[in-house]
């Protein structure tokens, strides 16, 4: 498995394999080709279907010259994943370079040549072998991150965790209509005020609720975000880490080695099955979240190795089937509130995994291993095209 800073990356929403990706994509092969005299990008399957509503095109003429490019669309579906993006740039003579690169989910790339490579930091494939490993070794989930991980790691976690601190604060700050044509109302800020002025369960839950929604309306708007491990699903785990944080007046570090728990789950997830919502549905990516965030609460309240991984089965098997139908091609509805759900369903599963010894029946990677197949039997409508589900029943209304 790579580094863990291939999963969280700091970058502009909405869609990190709808914007980040093929930025990074366009980065790369411009740097390859400074000479071209054109540049033509074609986006199939997914980023074609909804690279409008996730700013695919934007992301794109960022990066190559505006004047020299030309972007095209074709809806169909390349192996071995549905965010496929040809790159050809023409040079003088008419000579005339070919890259066809994936956009796998989180802002990550991968090309069948290898010209774009992440290196290999961890051994183990496996939570099981990395539990045995730890066992043997007598040390934490968190020390076997940063054992494997270079010495700059713990700095790198502590700006991640300042750019969700910060995008909770924005989020929090900003109210209006968020772009497109849902004209969706932020709705972060009205409900921290009433947690504030509430008690008990409408305090501690309204609180959950507006950390998520704020980063994710932030994501929704365009603003800075972390993948954690998509831009789509950015809001759980700093909702969860942010609640806890205040609740039990935790210091940043306990936040750094959290971070460093879910961010090994989260690997686990992308390296054994995915992360993209368009090759695997919501699961991969809401799914994921939640089972990153359970993971950290049952550590930050004290839980065991074998408990965090019981969380984190859950945060998983609880979301398993859910399909992606983002309305418009906007990751708003269900995608923003479907944060809010998810930070809470985290701190459920941890709550729950607390009052076990943390033995149960399915492991984490048994739970990684249906959700890969759950996701290869979902119908491809289902699979962030915005051609099934919910975004059906809003073209209908319109
Ligand atoms: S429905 Fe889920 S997977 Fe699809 S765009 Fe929204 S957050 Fe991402």
């Amino acid at each position: 498995m790579e580094s863990i800073r291939e999963l969280f990356r700091v970058g502009k929403g909405p869609s990190s394999s709808h914007t980040m990706g093929p930025a990074l994509a366009a980065k790369i092969f411009k740097e390859k080709n400074p000479d071209a005299i054109s540049y033509r990008v074609t986006l199939y399957g997914s980023l074609a279907a909804t690279g409008k509503g996730h700013l695919t095109e934007e992301a794109l003429r960022e990066i190559l010259p505006e004047e020299k490019t030309t972007i095209i669309k074709k809806e169909k579906f390349l192996r071995p994943h549905p965010n496929a993006m040809l790159f050809e740039a023409e040079k003088k003579k008419g000579k005339k370079i070919k890259w066809l690169v994936f956009s796998t989910g989180g802002g990550s790339i991968k090309d069948l040549k290898n010209i774009y490579k992440m290196r290999k930091v961890y051994p183990h494939k496996s939570f099981k072998e990395i539990f045995e490993y730890c066992l043997k070794n007598g040390i934490t989930l968190y020390e076997y991150v940063f054992r494997f991980e270079d010495k700059n790691i713990k700095r790198y976690l502590l700006n991640i965790w300042n750019t969700m601190e910060d995008a909770i604060k924005r989020g929090l700050k900003a109210e209006g209509v968020l772009p497109g044509p849902l004209k969706l109302e932020r709705r972060a800020s009205s409900m921290y005020i009433r947690s504030c002025n509430s008690r008990g369960i409408m305090e501690r839950i309204g609180r959950v609720f507006s950390y998520a929604l704020a980063v994710a309306e932030e994501n929704a708007n365009g603003g800075i975000v972390v993948t954690a491990p998509t831009c789509g699903s950015s809001g759980v785990l700093p909702s969860v880490l942010k609640y806890l944080k205040e609740s039990y007046k935790l210091r940043e570090e306990k936040i750094i080695n959290a971070l460093a728990i879910s961010g090994l789950f989260g690997n686990l997830i992308k390296h054994n099955a995915s992360i993209s919502g368009a090759e695997v549905g919501c699961q991969g990516e809401i799914g994921t979240a939640c089972s990153m965030a359970a993971a950290a609460a049952t550590y930050l309240l004290g839980g065991s190795a074998k408990q965090m991984e019981y969380a984190a089965e859950m945060g998983l098997e609880h979301h398993l089937g859910l399909t992606c139908d983002p309305v418009a091609g906007m990751v708003q509805v269900p995608c923003i509130e479907r944060n809010a759900m998810a930070a809470e369903r985290a701190l459920d599963c941890a709550v729950y995994a607390l009052q076990t010894d943390g033995t149960h029946k399915i492991t984490f990677d048994e739970v990684v291993r249906i959700m890969k197949q759950t996701g290869q039997d979902m119908k491809v409508q289902y699979r962030e095209t915005a051609r099934a589900g919910l975004a059906t029943v809003f073209k209908m209304k319109r």
